[in-house]
């Protein structure tokens, strides 16, 4: 018998009755079969939902099969806001994809739980997503250059080019580059420090611009472009 810890970012119908759960843990992702979950009887009826931060103990080598688990923190009181809901599906869609990247799982896990915790009562929650998706990307390896112009090393005035994966002076910078109110708020992000202080101020005006940088930084980068932005977009309407 093994057992793990760990938020579940995805899950699969299995059989009638049964699903696989998608289990992000300190060593990664694990997928794990819970026989019957489905049962209205289940004793695991509710612990098979995405987001669950749980604990299980599996058997089995190849297939590992869910003997008991618990809930520690439920976020189902997250599906009662549908842009939240969806924001964070976008989220755990983003973590599962790279889930098998070789990184600092246990430290991502960390992460992540504290921040489910935060989202879950604040209402200006984007930023703390974006904060998630801007410091994946140093754990994946693409991590942008924030602080001199790419060429000059120029400090001041600077604007944001994704295809140069960073910043760029008043000389240096293109049409398409991002202006220097959004870099602020992406290295604000990039270097927050969550233990240190909790809540994080960003004008909801750059909210915008920063989605679609980290969107095309994501889709530049690392080809990767979410299947819930789509639906994210309906309701936000960018
Ligand atoms: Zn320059």
């Amino acid at each position: 018998m093994e057992d793990f810890q760990g938020i579940i970012l995805k899950k699969m119908s299995y059989k009638e009755n049964s699903e696989i759960i998608y289990l992000y843990t300190s060593k990664g992702l694990i997928s794990v079969l819970v026989h019957g979950s489905k049962n209205i009887k289940s004793p695991f009826l509710n612990l098979t939902k995405i987001l669950n931060h749980v604990k299980v103990i599996t058997t089995g080598k190849n297939l590992r099969v869910l003997k008991d688990g618990e809930v520690i923190k439920n976020y189902s009181k997250l599906h009662e806001n549908l842009e939240k809901y969806t924001y964070l599906m976008h989220l755990s869609e983003l973590l599962y994809y790279f889930s098998t990247h070789e990184h600092d799982h246990e430290k991502l896990l960390i992460f992540l739980i504290k921040i489910l915790e935060i989202i879950i009562d604040e209402e200006d929650y984007i930023p703390y997503i974006n904060m998630v998706e801007l410091k994946l990307l140093y754990l994946l390896g693409v991590n942008p250059n924030l602080t001199k112009c790419l060429v000059c090393e120029e400090t001041k005035n600077l604007a944001f080019s994704v295809k140069d994966g960073g910043v760029l002076c008043d000389s240096h910078a293109q049409d398409s580059s991002y202006n220097n109110e959004v870099v602020k708020v992406v290295r604000k992000l990039y270097y927050h420090d969550i233990n240190l202080e909790p809540k994080l101020n960003v004008d909801g005006k750059v909210l915008k611009d920063l989605r679609n940088l980290i969107d095309e930084y994501y889709e530049y980068h690392l080809n990767y472009y979410s299947k819930t932005r789509k639906m994210l977009k309906g309701l936000i309407g960018y």
